[in-house]
């Protein structure tokens, strides 16, 4: 098999504590991978500075100026992880055959990585990285991953099951996601969209090699909205079918009512305050629902960019100087 132009992208955000061991780890599959003939010397690890505020990017052009294959892209705020990771894999795509992307916490197995390459030659596209298990992972967020993909899946939205954004992407996969403009992205429900043919890959989760996770559960709630509104537009069906049940539920009440009115019963005050605080409640819930849809017609109206590259750096020299 011909050597594979491979490249890496990690997206790093406050990443200072775990970089200098991702690049390390990094290095030694790498060159086992270059003196294996499996990958070519062209193949690059490029480390995505998501606008951090620690000494991320002054760690990744200091090791860049050292090592030949490691390359930086600076962005010039924080686009968040998706957006990261997109600008890695647009700013890349053109020089590779395929590329990997990662995180840059050293949670997935980096020596899966090989079994992804073997995949891309024997004709795959797209390579998931799935996790064999998840017992690294704490309970509740174990508990919430399967809840958000099996709502997921009863939306009608394809994602792979226990797959985050740990894949391999051919040049012409990549092309094609290049063609999804949206700035509400989720890339793990936009990949399989891409199609193309795609394969699994097997791999165990470990716990975060250090520092803290840069998804609190603040980000990962609007990760799963934007997941959810971005693929699919059945909970606005929902408010649809809701507004059916309670007219059909309505017409009853009333006939009820009409009819307790002739055999003198009268309907107390509290069943009338409970139904209209009930029905309110449901409206003002539909309303957030529709408008939160509004709110990203709005951002995808605006169009801005999803990321902006303030840097690209490949030691020998710096683009912007
Ligand atoms: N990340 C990023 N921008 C952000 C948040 C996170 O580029 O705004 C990166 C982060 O550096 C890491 C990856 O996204 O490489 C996944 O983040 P993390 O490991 O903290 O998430 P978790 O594994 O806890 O879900
Ligand atoms: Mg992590």
């Amino acid at each position: 098999m011909k050597p594979v132009i491979t490249y890496i992208v990690i997206p790093c955000y406050n990443e200072e504590d775990v970089l200098p061991e991702t690049i390390k780890r990094f290095g030694e599959l790498f060159r086992l991978m270059l003196s294996s003939g499996l990958i070519s010397d062209k193949s690059r690890i490029v480390c995505v500075d998501d606008g951090s505020k620690d000494r991320t990017w002054e760690i990744i052009t200091d090791y860049s100026t050292r090592i030949k294959y490691l390359n930086g892209i600076k962005l010039a705020h924080n686009a968040g992880h998706q957006n990261a990771l997109l600008a890695g894999l647009m700013t890349v795509k053109d020089k590779a055959d395929c590329c990997i992307s990662i995180d840059a916490d050293l949670q997935d197995d980096i020596y899966a990585i090989p079994m992804f390459i073997e995949k891309f030659n024997s004709g795959y596209d797209v390579v998931y990285g799935v996790r064999s298990k998840r017992d690294t992972d704490s309970k509740f967020k174990r508990g919430t991953a399967v809840f958000f993909y099996k709502f997921l899946k009863f939306l009608g939205v394809d994602v792979v099951f226990n797959h985050a954004d740990y894949r391999l992407m051919s040049k012409r996969a990549l092309n094609a996601l290049a063609d999804f403009k949206e700035v509400n992205l989720f890339l793990r429900g936009l990949v399989p969209l891409v199609g193309f043919k795609s394969t699994e890959v097997q791999y165990e989760r470990n716990e975060r090699f250090a520092g803290e996770s840069k998804y609190p559960l603040k980000k990962m709630l609007a990760l799963a909205l934007d997941g959810i509104t971005s693929l699919s537009i059945t909970p606005i069906r929902f408010v649809t079918l809701m507004g059916f049940v309670f007219s059909i539920i309505s017409i009853f009440a009333a006939l009820y009512g009409v009819i307790s009115y002739f055999f003198g019963a009268t309907v107390g005050w509290s069943s009338t305050i409970v139904s209209i605080w009930l029905i309110g409640g449901i409206q003002l819930l539909a309303l957030g629902l529709i408008g939160e849809y509004v709110g990203k017609i709005y951002k995808e109206v605006k169009n801005r960019p999803r990321y902006i590259v303030e840097d690209f750096y490949t030691g020998e020299r710096n683009l912007y100087e």
